[in-house]
C-alpha cells in the first residue's frame, strides 16, 4: 500500500532527517522534491500546492526543539500535514439512528460496491453484533443481484429475496419494510452502478434516497483510478450528498493519489478502505496510521512529539514561576495561547479539565473560541520583542501597525490587551497559588 509514494518521500526526507542545520534553501529544495513526488503519486495539483506551501511555511518558521535536529522537525511537520490532508480524525460509519438504519451504497460499476457492501455487513454483524439485511437494487443486472445473494450466504448475512420485475424504488421500499418486520438493525441498499456517471443513474439513486431516507450514503470508489475516483466522488456528492467514502483496492495502490486528495477535494471523509478481495479485507481509515505508513518514520515523529511535550512542560513551569512573581507578559500569554491550540483548541482543553461547566461560561465570556486563539496569537506575533515585554508601550500608532501586520483591527488589539491585564491582575491576586496555565486559572 502506497509503496511508491513511501519510497519517494522516504528518500527525500531521509536526506533531511539527520541534518543539524537547515537553510530556507534546503527546505525549499526538499519541498520541490516533495511536490514532484506527490504529483507523480497522482495527488490533485491544488492539494499538492497547499500541502507544500503549508509545510514550507511551518518549517521555515519552526521553533526547533531542544534535543531534536532541524531535519527531524521537518519530518514531523510533513507528517502532521499529511495527517491533516488525509482528514485528521478517523471517522467510522454512524449507526446512530432509529432501527433499521438504512445505508445506501453508491458508485460506479466495477468499483467494488457489491463486495464492499458484503464486507461492511459482515463486519457490522460479526464485530458490532448488529442484525443486517442486504438488498441489491441493480434491476438491470440480474447477475449483480445474484452476486450479492452469494456473498450474503458466504458471510452469513441475510439478503432480501429477489422478486423479478420490481423497480429499484420498489425494492428499496420492500427492503425497509422487511427490515422493520424482521427486527433488523441495519438495511444496506446496494444501488446499481454504471460504467460512467450518468443522469439516469443519479436520478434513480436520488429516488431511492427519497424513499429510504438513508442515514449514511457511502460512495465506493476505486483507488487505482486515482483522480478519476476523486472526480466521481465529487459528482455523486453534488447529486446525492454523500456522507462518506469507501476507497477500494488500496492494497494495490502504490501511489496514494486518491487517498490523499479525496478529503481536501470533496470535503468528505474516507471512512473505510478495501485492502483485498477477501471478505475481511476492510480497514478503518485512520489518517495518522496511514501517514505513518506513507512516511515510514514513526521513530522520528515520536521523538519530536516527546520533545514537544517536554518543551511544553518546561515552558509551563517557567510561566508559572513568572506568574508567581507577577511578571506575566505578552510572550507568556502567547505561549499559553499556542499551547492551547496544540491541545486541540478550547474544545480540546475543556475536555481535559474537571469543572468544565463553569470554565466554559467564563471562556465564552472572554470570547476564547479557537478562531480567536489564532487571531490573538497572530496579533502578538506582529509585536516587537520590546512591546511583548512591556505592553504599556502600545500606543495608538503602534496598535495600528500591529493591526495591519496581523490582519486585525485596533479593537481586537485592545481586547487582547484588556484580557492580558485582567489575567495579570488575577495572577497577582492568586499570588503563590500558582499551579500555572491559563486553563487552570480560568477554571477553578
Ligand atoms: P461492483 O461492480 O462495484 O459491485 O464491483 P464488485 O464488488 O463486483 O467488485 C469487482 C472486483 O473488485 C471483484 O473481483 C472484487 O473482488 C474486487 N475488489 C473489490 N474490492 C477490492 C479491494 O479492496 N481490493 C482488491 N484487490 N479487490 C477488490
Amino acid at each position: 500500500m502506497f509503496d511508491n509514494l513511501q519510497d519517494r518521500l522516504g528518500g527525500i526526507l531521509d536526506k533531511l532527517r539527520g541534518r543539524g542545520a537547515l537553510s530556507e534553501a534546503d527546505v525549499g529544495e526538499a519541498m520541490r522534491e516533495v511536490r514532484r513526488a506527490l504529483l507523480e503519486a497522482d495527488v490533485a495539483l491544488d492539494v499538492v500546492r497547499g500541502f507544500t506551501d503549508r509545510v514550507r511555511e511551518r518549517a521555515v518558521g519552526a521553533e526547533v526543539l531542544k534535543s531534536v535536529k532541524p531535519g527531524q522537525m521537518v519530518v514531523k511537520i510533513v507528517h502532521d500535514e499529511l495527517v491533516a490532508t488525509l482528514g485528521s480524525d478517523a471517522q467510522s460509519i454512524s449507526l446512530a439512528a432509529a432501527a433499521p438504519v438504512p445505508i445506501l451504497m453508491v458508485g460506479l460499476q466495477g468499483s467494488g460496491k457489491t463486495t464492499t457492501t458484503a464486507k461492511i455487513a459482515k463486519r457490522m454483524q460479526d464485530r458490532d453484533k448488529r442484525k443486517v439485511l442486504m438488498a441489491s437494487l441493480d434491476t438491470r443486472r440480474p447477475a449483480a443481484m445474484e452476486q450479492l445473494a452469494i456473498l450474503g450466504t458466504q458471510v452469513g448475512v441475510a439478503t432480501l429475496p429477489i422478486v423479478a420485475g420490481q423497480s429499484a424504488v420498489q425494492i428499496a421500499q420492500r427492503a425497509m419494510q422487511a427490515g422493520r418486520l424482521g427486527g433488523y438493525d441495519v438495511v444496506m441498499l446496494d444501488t446499481a452502478g454504471r460504467t460512467t456517471v450518468d443522469e439516469a443513474l443519479m436520478a434513480e439513486a436520488a429516488e431511492v434516497k427519497r424513499v429510504a431516507n438513508p442515514h449514511e450514503i457511502l460512495l465506493v470508489a476505486d483507488a487505482l483510478t486515482g483522480q478519476d475516483a476523486v472526480q466521481t466522488a465529487r459528482a455523486f456528492d453534488g447529486a446525492l450528498g454523500v456522507t462518506g467514502i469507501v476507497l477500494t483496492r488500496v492494497d494495490g495502490d502504490g501511489r496514494g493519489g486518491a487517498a490523499l486528495s479525496m478529503r481536501a477535494v470533496t470535503g468528505k471523509p474516507i471512512k473505510l478502505i478495501g485492502v483485498g478481495e477477501k471478505m475481511d479485507a476492510l480497514e478503518e481509515f485512520d489518517p495518522s496510521r496511514i501517514a505513518g505508513r506513507i512516511l515510514g518514520m514513526g521513530d522520528v515523529v515520536a521523538l519530536v512529539e516527546r520533545a514537544a511535550e517536554q518543551m511544553d512542560a518546561e515552558k509551563a513551569a517557567k510561566t508559572a514561576e513568572r506568574m508567581r512573581k507577577g511578571q506575566f507578559d505578552l510572550n507568556d500569554l502567547r505561549d499559553q495561547l499556542m499551547q492551547m491550540q496544540r491541545m486541540g483548541g478550547m474544545s480540546g482543553v475543556m475536555g481535559l479539565l474537571p469543572g468544565m461547566g463553569k470554565m466554559k461560561a467564563q471562556l465564552e465570556n472572554a470570547n476564547l473560541d479557537d478562531r480567536v486563539l489564532k487571531r490573538q496569537t497572530a496579533i502578538i506575533g506582529s509585536m516587537t520583542a520590546a512591546e511583548r515585554r512591556n505592553p504599556d508601550l502600545l500606543k495608538n500608532s503602534r496598535k495600528k501597525r500591529i493591526a495591519a501586520g496581523s490582519g486585525t483591527k485596533v479593537e481586537d488589539i485592545n481586547r487582547l490587551l484588556k484580557m492580558h491585564r485582567q489575567m495579570a491582575d488575577m495572577m497577582k491576586l492568586m499570588g503563590k497559588g500558582g499551579r500555572g496555565g491559563l486553563a487552570s486559572m480560568a477554571g477553578k
